[in-house]
């Protein structure tokens, strides 16, 4: 069996992409499957940090992000991208640059609805975009196009981080990236 693969999660800013990436990612290592989660931390401080927030930056980070990606999956390691990435075609690039290297690519949709995630507010971001602090903020200021046919939705409304997390591994098994075995011993 082999491990490569994308898991792509897409969702509004504080809907919990990054607390489910992190968790994908110490399963899977815990489980000797080297996987490496890319997020704006460390994908905005360094590569892409000469890029801003509007529509072609946007879709600039996306591209690039895509392209590491697809790197880390080339050489074996399931890389987990937690990114708003509130456009669909900026989506679909990231898919299609996937798919033409033959790598399998998953559009998880971390489906939290705006006010969860405006009363969890975990960075301050969505007070200081209703103040007007930042501009184009996602779901505040700016659109963000729901996914139309994503592999996954998550609600993470009413379930916990690892049972969230728990859906992606039951997703990875059913399509054969991880084996079932995997899952048996494993506290989620
Ligand atoms: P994002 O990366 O999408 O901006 P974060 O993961 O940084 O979101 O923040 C999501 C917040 O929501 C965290 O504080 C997390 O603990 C909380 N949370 C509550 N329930 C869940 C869940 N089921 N899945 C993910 N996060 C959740």
């Amino acid at each position: 069996m082999i491990f490569i693969a994308q898991v792509w999660l897409t969702g509004l800013s504080g809907a919990g992409k990054t607390s489910i990436a992190f968790e994908l990612e110490a399963f899977l290592v815990s489980k000797g499957i080297p996987a490496y989660g890319l997020d704006g931390d460390n994908i905005r401080t360094g590569l892409n940090k000469n890029l801003g927030f509007t529509q072609v930056d946007r879709e600039e980070n996306i591209r690039r992000v895509a392209e590491v990606a697809k790197l880390f999956a080339d050489s074996g390691v399931v890389s987990i991208c937690s990114f708003v990435s509130p456009f669909g075609e900026d989506r679909d690039l990231a898919r299609k640059i996937h798919k033409d290297a033959d790598l399998k690519f998953f559009e998880i949709f971390i489906d939290t609805p705006l006010n969860v995630c405006e009363s969890r507010d975990v960075k301050g971001l969505y007070k200081k975009a209703r103040e007007g602090a930042i501009q184009g903020f996602t779901g505040v200021t700016q659109a963000y196009e729901k996914p139309e046919k994503p592999d996954l939705i998550v609600h993470t409304e009413d379930l916990s981080v690892k049972e969230s997390t728990n859906k992606l591994i039951e997703l990875l098994i059913s399509e054969n990236i991880i084996p079932k075995y995997i899952k048996d011993d494993a506290d989620v």
